[in-house]
């Protein structure tokens, strides 16, 4: 590994083109600044017009966008998410001289659908899976053995009978082998399930209803015309929803950057700043994995630092922040992610607020920038299905004991699934990093060569809803043929 770095910033050392720091007005490639008559951008100033009316007022078109769905949702490459992704361009066609817009289009497999179990006429509580296919199957269940992960976990009677295999260990897909309806009932049901079945045979009927299709979808990009091109400072965050309007997750995060684009219209930036908003995050930061990946290597190394804003309003927030410095999750970023962590930290304490860390885990759209860019990275996160400890509850208020989104991943993340106030703090924090980097990167680190070669394997997703995350791997093993036809239920 030392010896990979090493060589890898020798070559950094012979190839890379010098690139300026940055210094204010420094007269280097797209830097207008000299002609420009606006003022230069200053972070109390950009962040004094935003205003809790707006973000609200871009929050009441997510719900009609939801409302205009056939599913009633926002996800990817839909009714409701198409018009969001309409929005956001119109939104930044008011000021064509200011920014330059760019959709990226890329095609993923989307999945959706409802699922039910009957077990001796009982109704019992599942969910679907990402990728399972349809299916209706009627049949006995089958315990298998361990937690599936072996061939010979599989006893021979689960052929044509519904397979019951426990949680854990190896991934979901694996556990599934052929490609058949699959879904998920809790710990609690699937013990029971096994009980009964100690006590003789037992008939479950699955009701599998699910979509899977290829879905053209785009990612919007808008980098300000001025401002030094070879010093990016990009910010961004997730369009997408899963279940209903989204909007905690992620309304809060990208219409924060609607607002603080908006407002960035009157000022001229020493540093180019690149407003991103990405797809299919849902389905495992997808936009923004496709949006690195296919950047060329010249490209990426402008990108000096990326700012991601995913679930920004949390109704029971707590103020975290990534913790890119490692302090307290020892998971540590590219060097200048503690920059962004201390930025943010200062942030709160200069507005007499606490905040708190996040593991540095990628578990949302800066995970590619790490580690396909290498880009040093921070953001902001007010918490999802984690629950408010009573230390949290006595700084932060709200309800201790329970979840900081009880909407997350919800049809209630609706227009009243926020915390005003905190989304507003949060807006003008996004506004105080954009204001502060794209006045000045001085004593910020010169960055470093990307560090994928981009073949290495993808890493493992961390998509909000771990199962759907884990599950995606299904989505590459569907190619396999049908083996022996076996239904599968998990728990
Ligand atoms: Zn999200």
């Amino acid at each position: 590994m030392r010896f990979l770095t090493a060589l890898a910033l020798l070559l950094s050392l012979v190839s890379a083109a010098p690139r300026p720091d940055g210094p204010p007005g420094d007269g280097t490639k797209g830097d207008t600044s000299a002609t420009d008559p606006r003022p230069l951008v200053d972070s109390a100033r950009l962040q004094k017009t935003l205003t809790r009316k707006a973000l609200l007022d871009h929050a009441s078109k997510l719900i009609e966008f939801a409302k205009q769905d056939p599913e009633g949702n926002r996800g990817f490459g839909g009714v409701g998410h198409n018009l969001t992704v309409q929005y956001i361009a119109k939104w930044f066609a008011q000021w064509p001289d200011y920014y330059d817009v760019k959709l990226q289009e890329f095609v993923e497999l989307y999945s959706a659908g409802t699922a039910a179990l009957s077990v001796e006429g009982e109704n019992l509580e599942v969910t679907e899976f990402t990728y399972s296919p349809s299916g209706k199957p009627t049949a006995e269940l089958a315990a298998v053995n361990n937690l599936g992960c072996e061939a010979a976990d599989f006893p021979p009677e689960v052929d044509g009978r519904i397979a019951l295999i426990s949680r854990g260990t190896c991934e979901f897909g694996l556990k599934q082998g052929p490609y058949v309806p699959t879904a998920g009932v809790s710990q609690e049901i699937g013990q029971a399930l096994l009980a009964d079945l100690a006590a003789g045979p037992v008939v479950a009927s699955l009701d599998i209803f699910s979509v899977n299709e290829n879905r053209t979808t785009y990612n919007v990009l808008a980098t300000t015309k001025g401002g030094n091109q070879d010093n990016v400072v990009q910010l961004g965050g997730h369009t997408d929803s899963i279940v209903g309007p989204g909007v905690n997750d992620n309304g809060s995060g990208f219409i924060a950057e609607l607002e603080v684009a908006k407002a960035l219209t009157r000022y001229k930036v020493n540093n180019a700043v690149r407003f991103s908003f990405w797809s299919a995050e849902e389905f495992g930061l997808l936009g923004a994995e496709y949006y690195v990946k296919n950047l060329p290597e010249s490209e990426l190394a402008k990108i000096r630092l990326y700012l991601n804003f995913d679930m920004i309003a949390s109704p029971n927030l707590v103020y975290f922040i990534y913790d890119g410095d490692g302090s307290a999750f020892n998971l540590t970023g590219p060097a200048g992610s503690d920059q962004i962590e201390h930025l943010f930290t200062d942030f709160y304490k200069r507005n007499n607020l606490p905040s708190s860390q996040t593991a540095f885990d990628g578990r949302s759209d800066y995970g590619p920038f790490l580690e396909i860019g290498n880009i040093p990275s921070g953001g902001l996160f007010t918490g999802a299905e984690g629950i408010k400890t009573a230390e949290q509850a006595a700084l932060y208020g709200g309800v201790a004991g329970e979840a900081y989104d009880p909407n997350y991943h919800g049809k209630g993340d609706d227009f009243n699934n926020v915390d005003i106030d905190g989304w507003l703090v949060n807006t003008k924090a996004v506004a105080h990093s954009v204001a502060t980097y794209a006045r000045s990167l001085k004593g910020f680190p010169v960055r470093e060569p990307p560090a994928g070669n981009f073949t290495a394997p993808a890493r493992k997703r961390h998509v909000h809803l771990h199962e759907r995350g884990e599950f995606n791997a299904l989505g590459e093993r569907r190619v396999r043929a049908c083996g022996h036809g076996h239904k599968v239920t998990l728990f």
